[in-house]
């Protein structure tokens, strides 16, 4: 069964690739194999909103069932910012370094409880029918004053989770994706995708054509 993942984000398309291994019908694909497709623009107010919409308006144009993220990094001292605007924090079309230097400058008069943050990420499933499904996840901890690490992305190298002492760009990927907002929310998606597949493939059996000639079929 092919299934949609509409980002052009290769970082994001990487880790749901990894995550989603383990159901090894799911025949993965990204935006990068349909360049000509538009998504739509990202008006809406919730990270479940943004994940709704994308997935939506590309399972229909495309005709494929469809997994959107909208995620972010969400800090409360900042009144919720950079939250849904994660992406653009520094202005449109900012990298991701641009993006950590804004949230630094914002965070750096702020102190102890004040630099917790988390990460939020909501999925949302739909087929070329419409809405199925959406579930988020979230990962706590705190925000550094410093950058640290070179893998990941985004906020990556700023974001140390409860209970870890590396920042998330300084873990290795399989442990980030074991413990990331993107898996918490992928996990409540995983045993509905599982039924999707399972309903998608014959399950009698039908012996080979040598079982046939041994056991005299
Ligand atoms: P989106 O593509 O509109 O969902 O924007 C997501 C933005 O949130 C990214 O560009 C990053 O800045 C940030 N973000 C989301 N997930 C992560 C993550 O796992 N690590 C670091 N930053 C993230």
């Amino acid at each position: 069964m092919i299934i949609l993942i509409a980002t052009r984000n290769i970082h994001k398309v990487r880790e749901f690739r990894s995550m989603l291994k383990p159901i090894s019908e799911l025949d993965v694909r990204s935006l990068a194999d349909f360049p000509s497709y538009t998504p739509l623009e990202e008006t809406g107010t919730t990270f479940a909103e943004n994940a709704i919409v994308k997935a939506v308006h590309a399972a229909q144009a495309l005709n494929l069932w469809t997994l959107a993220d909208d995620s972010g990094l969400v800090v409360p001292a900042l009144r919720g910012a950079p939250g849904i605007y994660s992406a653009r924090y520094a202005g449109e079309g900012a990298s991701d370094s641009d993006n950590r230097r804004k949230l630094l400058e914002e965070m750096s008069r702020l102190e102890d409880e004040a630099r917790n943050g988390f990460f939020e990420c909501s999925i949302a499933l739909a087929s070329p029918q419409g809405l199925e499904k959406v579930t988020t996840g979230v990962a706590e901890g705190v925000i550094l004053a410093k950058e640290r690490g070179g893998g990941g992305f985004g906020y990556d190298p700023l974001f140390v989770k409860h209970g870890y002492n590396k920042t998330f760009a300084e873990l290795d990927e399989m442990t980030k994706n074991r413990i990331s907002h993107r898996r918490k929310a992928l996990d409540k998606m995983l045993p509905f995708l599982e039924s999707l597949v399972a309903a998608e493939t014959p399950s009698q059996y039908i012996p080979k054509q040598d079982e046939k000639l041994t056991t005299g079929l």
